[in-house]
């Protein structure tokens, strides 16, 4: 299966509610945002991943695609980086 294009990534990010306002936490890289409020050990470990995540695909070019492609695929819950990121939450 091809990839998805930016627009079909734009589109995804927005109806998988990765972007939308059920989101507490994003992580882009290094960079983890956490709307306020939401801040907690569990949440931070389960971001942390995502950083190991990112570090392993080798750039954010080269993560996003697959996790989105995992979205599409399975769903946010079942995706296998979300999977992998529960399993290092620390509470
Ligand atoms: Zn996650």
């Amino acid at each position: 299966m091809p990839l998805p294009d930016d627009d079909a990534l734009r589109a995804i990010a927005l109806d998988t509610g990765l972007l939308g306002p059920d989101a507490i936490g994003l992580t882009l890289g290094h960079a983890i945002f956490i709307v306020e409020g939401h801040e907690s050990r569990q949440l931070l470990t389960h971001e942390c991943r995502h950083v190991h995540q990112y570090e392993t695909a080798g750039s954010i070019a080269a993560f996003l695609p697959v996790y989105f492609q995992q979205l599409v695929t399975v769903g946010y819950y079942d995706a296998p980086f979300e999977v992998d990121a529960r399993e290092h939450e620390i509470d």
